[in-house]
């Protein structure tokens, strides 16, 4: 069994990813074109957003959200402190300080009620992150943002296909990003990223930051990145925004298999807000005695995954920000427990099975 079986997916789509790629090997383009261009005009058509623009990865698009709206040194970025380590690295990489704010337990997103307290002078933007596949509570950020004139950015790295409220994830912050690592829902051949807007002067921004600051050929109005998708990858992903729909709801499908199974033997399944639909990402779980658990599930031949196993102000890098443990309780708390199990939407409910069966039979010794 695999964690991520992405084979699966591939022999459903072979042929189709075959012949597109082939027609880029036959063009000589491999970077940005046709291919690109198309790609993120479906992407904002499928978004119901007005700019769409494709970027070397997810961490890369973050980067220029941030060089988009000016976040460099002195200034403050707030940012959850139980997610990758992306969405806080970027701010640290511009010389701005990562403000960390703990989390809601239930759905493991930064809590909104806490974040008002960490808004300073300097603080430019807030990155709410969408975990495991659904959006924070983003109605009341939006409303600080708007309150203190500052920039909400979605880290949608684990959320393309969601909705809040109705609305889709990546259409509802001032700029969203999501990453196209292969094991994403939307996942590449490789690495890849788009940031998305409504706002036209930062789409303008942006789409010369990711090529070297152009505006036109050779006249490079800023300082920007070398981060643009590869034509390939773009001809890939294309193919398979056709199934994304379906898939979606494969997903769902499977989830709520999941969420039978488990309650069946005790165990509470992922809490998705009422406002929400969720991707996931990750099927994740919580359990007190994690770490054994793991360990004897491997036994059994079932992968898991932890993510994260550290809250973010207590990774070495961000030792020089100086945050003592238990400042992030529902972080702290959460990084003991969670344990996402396989997922994708090909998993067959005879793997489920099995999966729950060995949690079941290790949870009893
Ligand atoms: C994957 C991920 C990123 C980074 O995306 P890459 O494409 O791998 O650079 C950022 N934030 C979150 C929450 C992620 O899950």
């Amino acid at each position: 069994m695999e964690f991520i079986d992405l084979k699966r997916q591939y022999r459903r789509m072979e042929k189709e990813i075959k012949e597109a790629v082939e027609k880029v090997l036959e063009s000589g383009r491999f970077i940005l074109g046709e291919e690109v261009e198309l790609f993120e005009r479906e992407l904002a058509e499928f978004l119901g957003v007005k700019y769409a623009i494709t970027c070397g990865s997810g961490t890369d698009g973050l980067m220029l959200a941030l060089m988009a709206i000016g976040v460099g040194s002195g200034d403050e970025v707030i940012v959850p402190a139980f997610t990758f380590f992306a969405t806080a690295e970027v701010v640290a990489l511009l010389g701005a300080k990562p403000v960390f704010v703990d989390i809601d337990p239930a759905t493991y997103n930064i809590d909104p009620s806490l974040i008002e307290r960490s808004i300073g002078k300097r603080t430019k933007a807030i990155i709410a992150v969408s975990l495991y596949g659904q959006c924070p509570d983003l109605d009341p950020i939006m409303e600080l943002a708007e309150k203190f004139g500052i920039f909400v950015i979605e880290d949608a790295a684990q959320s393309f296909g969601a909705t809040y409220k109705g609305r889709k994830s990546c259409s509802i912050a001032h700029i969203s990003v999501t990453s196209f690592f292969p094991a994403k829902p939307l996942g590449a051949y490789g690495d890849g990223g788009a940031v998305f807007t409504d706002d036209e002067k930062i789409a303008i921004k942006i789409k010369a930051l990711r090529n070297h600051g152009q505006i036109a050929r050779y006249d490079h109005r800023y300082i920007g990145l070398n981060s643009r998708l590869d034509t390939i990858q773009a001809a890939v992903l294309r193919v398979k925004l056709r199934y994304f729909e379906e898939e979606v709801d494969l997903r769902q499908v499977v989830a709520g298999r999941y969420d039978s199974l488990l309650r069946e033997i005790g165990i509470e399944p992922p809490y998705v807000a009422d406002y929400n639909t969720s991707v996931y990402a990750q099927y994740t779980i919580r359990i007190k005695d994690r770490d054994r658990v793991v360990e004897k599930l491997s036994k059994f031949g079932i992968p898991t995954a932890v993510h994260y196993p550290k809250p973010l102000p207590y990774q070495p890098a961000f030792g020089y920000l100086g945050y003592v443990e238990g400042s992030f309780p529902e972080s702290e708390r959460a990084s003991r427990e969670v344990i996402s199990l396989p997922f994708h939407p090909y998993i067959g409910i005879d793997e489920q099975y099995r999966v729950v069966e060995a949690l079941k039979e290790v949870l009893k010794g």
